[in-house]
Formats: structure tokens, C-alpha cells, sequence
């Protein structure tokens, strides 16, 4: 069996055109959550109002722009 550990996973850099990407933090709603890494090919994103981190897949992070 295996055990996740809360631990932090070592993040990898994000391709250049996801490193604008924005989100919302679930936590506080906050716009301004940015992108400090990837995890495979989830993007995570840090909240600075809450410092909540928080990932999504990068196929849902098609540009809005
Ligand atoms: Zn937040």
C-alpha cells in the first residue's frame, strides 16, 4: 500500500506560456493566485492573500486572452 505524505513535491518549471495563468483560489476567492510550478501536468497555483496552493490540470488552462 501506499502513503502520500504531506510533503511538497518539488515543483518544475512551467512552459512560458503558462506562467501568466491566473486562478481563483478556492479558499478565499482571490483573483490573483499565480503560477510557482507544475506537477506533471497539473499547474500549481499560490494564493498570496492566503498562501493556499492549490493545482489544476493544464488543459483546463486554455488562455482566456
Ligand atoms: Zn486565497
Amino acid at each position: 500500500m501506499r502513503k502520500y505524505k504531506p510533503i511538497e513535491l518539488p515543483l518544475r518549471s512551467v512552459p512560458e506560456n503558462f506562467a501568466e495563468e491566473q486562478a481563483t483560489c478556492p479558499n478565499c476567492q482571490d483573483r490573483s493566485a499565480s503560477v510557482i510550478g507544475r506537477l506533471g501536468l497539473r499547474l500549481v497555483f499560490k494564493c498570496e492573500h492566503c498562501r493556499v496552493r492549490f493545482h489544476r490540470t493544464a488543459a483546463t488552462q486554455m488562455r482566456f486572452v
